[in-house]
């Protein structure tokens, strides 16, 4: 397929899959060297950018986040803004004001969250590249749930200016692709040093070295609760690593079972910040009545404007904040987030990578998720969100599917910084491994 085909059917594709909330008039590559997209909350000068949000509606932003100028910069045409979960709150990219991407190995399944429109874009486009956003999981999981690698790199490798803040101390900003090769190549473009970004200023070069991965170490609690094709997956997968001559050993990880309740209350608590910034001024929406007092008109506009899990959120943030309760929820939960990151030290000293499944099940139903309780959905991230909350670099690769031909995927956490291993790991596992495309 050539780049102007992709671009002439690019419609009919997104009328099927729903993957793009904004995307290219422009059908002729002209001279570019590659096609992407980006997640829709990264702003882009060409195109609006709402974050999945009706309060962002009508926002063009007048900048390119750096990511997107630096895919520019390298010969790359942005072609689309992916769908997802309103500023990322969500699992399967259901919690969207917009389209909810469907998931190219059945269509009633979601595509996984909060990435879920850049998942389905680098499984359904050829030779494509999806930049994606994670802050506690959506990355791996809707590159999980769709078949394709992904990579959440270290936290501050990737600068994050021009990115729509989730959570500032945990979004980070990687990549999506049917190619493993393809995310050492593309994180090499986007990561470096911009000083609009003080947290990417700190960060030692990639290396690029080839350091594969020799041992991994398999947490306990990280193959409880998993459904049964993927624990048979993912013990196949296991064993084909031992095959390759990696050491797997099952290890004890005290705090994994607390990163999800520590994670919930960090991300909240500065979503809830973050989100006191539209008010119906500045960007997207605005249409609301002037001759109201100012706090009733953020009010009105700021009910229209959220979308339930938003709205609940920022309760939830607002509470773990308030004077009285702040030391026993957000404070305890940055004591537990230190303690993941102890453990996981702890474990990397003698082993290279963590290895857990990446979800505990395959992409469910959109009639499954709607039964769902936002406890429910908010458990099923155990796996991801631990190296979320640690800021350490983790990598889902494509590992199986299960009698329904639906895609399984292993998640790889190395140490901050290490990268590089990863993605050898990566390059290696995709030698053997068949990685299945949907029937169109
Ligand atoms: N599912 C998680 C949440 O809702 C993670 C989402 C994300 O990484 N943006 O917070």
């Amino acid at each position: 397929m050539t780049m102007q085909s992709v671009l002439g059917s690019l419609r009919e594709t997104n009328a099927r899959y729903g993957m793009f909330h904004a995307m290219t008039e422009d059908t002729e590559p002209g001279d570019a060297g590659f096609l992407f997209s980006a997640k829709d909350n990264l702003t882009s000068k060409d195109m609006e950018t709402c974050a999945g949000s009706r309060i962002l509606e009508g926002y063009h932003p007048v900048f390119d986040a750096t990511c997107i100028s630096k895919m520019r910069g390298a010969g790359g045409k942005l072609i689309g803004k992916t769908n997802m979960d309103e500023f990322g709150f969500g699992t399967f990219s259901a919690n969207s004001a917009y389209e909810v991407p469907r998931n190219p190995f059945d269509l009633e399944r979601a595509c996984g969250g909060s990435s879920g429109g850049s998942a389905c874009a680098a499984m359904v486009l050829e030779d494509h590249v999806s930049i994606g956003v994670s802050t506690g999981g959506s990355i791996c999981c809707p590159a999980s749930f769709c078949g394709v690698y992904g990579i959440a790199p270290t936290y501050g490798r990737v600068s994050r200016y021009g990115l729509i803040d989730y959570g500032n101390s945990l979004d980070k900003i990687g990549i999506l692709s049917t190619r493993a090769g393809d995310l050492r190549k593309y994180v090499n473009i986007i990561a470096g040093k911009d000083e609009r970004d003080p947290t990417s200023c700190m960060q030692p070069e990639l290396k690029n070295e080839g350091r594969g991965i020799k041992s991994v170490a398999v947490p306990k609690d990280g193959v409880q609760g998993l459904s049964a094709d993927v624990e048979r997956v993912f013990r196949d997968s296991l064993e084909s690593l031992r095959s390759r001559g990696i050491d797997v050993e099952e290890v004890d990880m005290p705090s994994f079972k607390y990163a999800i309740p520590a994670y919930y209350v960090i991300a909240t608590s500065e979503a809830s910040t973050n989100l006191a910034r539209y008010v119906g001024m500045r960007y997207g929406m605005q249409e609301g009545d002037l001759s109201l007092k100012f706090d009733d008109y953020f009010s009105s506009i700021r009910s229209q404007g959220f979308g339930d899990e938003a709205k609940r959120r920022i309760l939830l943030g607002t509470f773990t904040r308030m004077v009285g309760y702040r030391d026993r929820y957000y404070a305890k939960a940055r004591q537990v987030r230190q303690l993941v990151i102890d453990d996981y030290r702890k474990i990397l000293r003698n082993h290279d990578a963590v290895l857990t499944p990446t979800m505990p099940f395959v992409a469910p139903r959109f009639d499954e998720i709607e039964r769902m309780t936002a406890l429910e959905s908010y458990k099923a991230d155990y796996l991801t969100v631990p190296p979320n909350l640690a800021g350490m670099p983790h990598l889902n690769v494509p590992c199986g599917y299960d009698s329904d031909g639906m895609p399984i995927g292993m998640q790889f956490v190395g140490d901050h910084w290490s990268e590089d291993s990863l993605f050898t790991m990566a390059e290696d596992w995709e030698r053997t491994f068949e990685l299945r495309r949907p029937s169109a």
